[in-house]
């Protein structure tokens, strides 16, 4: 199940062309940010003769999925995108995008402002005001990435790291579930995004927080493989801390003994990550707790931690003090040698499924402190006040 390791090839896909720049414009170097989306006709459909659109023109299943899922594109999304077509035909402004995070812009953002704020408060529930503020975030990212990032690699086209990437095959006794809060969505120094690039959405797979269709993508799977096949990578404070080392292998290793491959019926381990800045984490844990509650009963969504032990054997990986607690890619790859140093682990290779996740964080690295170097700005400004790496304070500034 996890064979379909290049899942996109190695070229990128960029299925927009970059927006025409504005005559008289700066230059991308000067403002990379700001000229993503041109006046209205770089990307809008024009209307049908009939006067109505439909979400079909505005994001296709093949666009959604490019971005690193294969999911069904999401309803609410759609219902976004519709509203903000009808609210820039009906304000008669033209949706722009610019800033880090392509936020919506201009006269623009000051209609969809005080619509999105109404609609937010007509709704009591706050399961729906989640789902409702997850499906503005995708939507307003989607559309704002368009032509500008590499839908493979989440970088600018100009920065992408699609050549280098190397990608690999996680050991088919696990599977990683990237649990990611909205606002990382389509963020150029989100690091989850790494698994997918290098083990395939399969074996390292996207769920979107507060995105119903991927979030039942999950639990579906995670009610299939059982709780004993669920582990929650996050340092629960309201239960006795475990590690790698409580992992319960008996059936997965048994299985995989006599089998040469995992098939229907034989669940790989699942390790759900929590991808999300470390403030919005505790409302992700919690809600991922609640639904485990609503399966499996009183108990707790069984969580481990890492033992810092492992941290030697990153020989690679740079010291990033407080990155280094929510970088996801340096989990998944610590969590990989934690298992690997387990004697029945040992024979699946995940030391050097470990390595490969490191080099493509490497590689993100790399094209990060690039892109900030060429764009001017300095990466080095805070390391004369606490000596912190370069990378670390970059991928700070980057997350602002
Ligand atoms: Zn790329």
């Amino acid at each position: 199940m996890h064979s379909t390791v290049r899942l996109y090839g190695s070229r990128c896909l960029p299925l927009f062309p970059p927006p025409s720049r504005a005559r008289g414009s700066m230059s991308m170097e000067s403002h990379p940010e700001s000229l993503r989306l041109g006046p209205r006709g770089a990307y809008s459909q024009p209307l049908r003769e009939n006067g109505t659109e439909e979400a079909a023109d505005f994001i296709t299943l093949r666009e959604w999925q490019a971005w690193g899922t294969s999911s069904p594109i999401p309803a609410r999304v759609v219902e976004v995108i519709e509203d903000l077509k009808l609210l820039e035909r009906d304000a008669d402004a033209e949706m722009s995008f610019g800033g880090l995070g392509g936020k919506l812009q201009g006269d623009f953002k000051v209609h969809e402002d005080k619509k999105h704020r109404a609609t937010y408060q007509s709704l009591n529930d706050s399961e729906e005001k989640l789902k409702f503020f997850a499906a503005r975030q995708i939507a307003c990212r989607l559309l704002g990435s368009r032509g500008y990032l590499c839908q493979k690699c989440w970088l600018a086209q100009e920065d992408c790291m699609c050549s280098k990437l190397v990608s690999s095959s996680l050991w088919c006794g696990i599977r990683f579930w990237l649990y990611m809060h909205p606002k990382d969505f389509l963020r150029q120094n989100n690091t989850g995004k790494l698994l997918w690039q290098v083990f395939g959405v399969d074996a390292a797979t996207l769920c979107l927080f507060g995105i119903q269709e991927h979030e039942e993508i999950m639990w579906n799977t995670l009610q299939l493989a059982g709780k004993d096949k669920l582990w929650c990578l996050y340092p629960n404070k309201n239960a006795p801390t475990k590690s790698v080392q409580d992992i319960l292998l008996h059936d997965t290793l048994q299985r995989s003994e006599s089998e040469s491959s995992m098939t229907g019926g034989d669940a790989p381990i699942n390790f759900i990550l929590l991808d999300g800045t470390w403030n919005n984490s505790a409302a992700m844990f919690r809600r991922l707790k609640d639904k485990a509650k609503s399966l499996w009963g009183e108990e707790d969504l069984p969580c481990i931690s890492l033992s810092t032990s492992a941290l030697s054997a990153m020989h690679k990986l740079r010291p990033q003090p407080s990155w280094d607690r929510t970088c996801t890619a340096a989990a998944a790859a610590r969590l990989l040698v934690e298992l690997h140093n387990r004697p029945e682990f040992n024979n699946y290779k995940l030391d050097e499924q470990a390595e490969a996740v490191e080099d493509v964080l490497d590689v993100l690295l790399e094209a990060l402190t690039a892109r900030r170097l060429r764009m001017g700005r300095s990466c080095r400004r805070r390391q004369r006040h606490n000596g912190i790496k370069v990378d670390e304070d970059l991928l700070r500034l980057e997350a602002n």
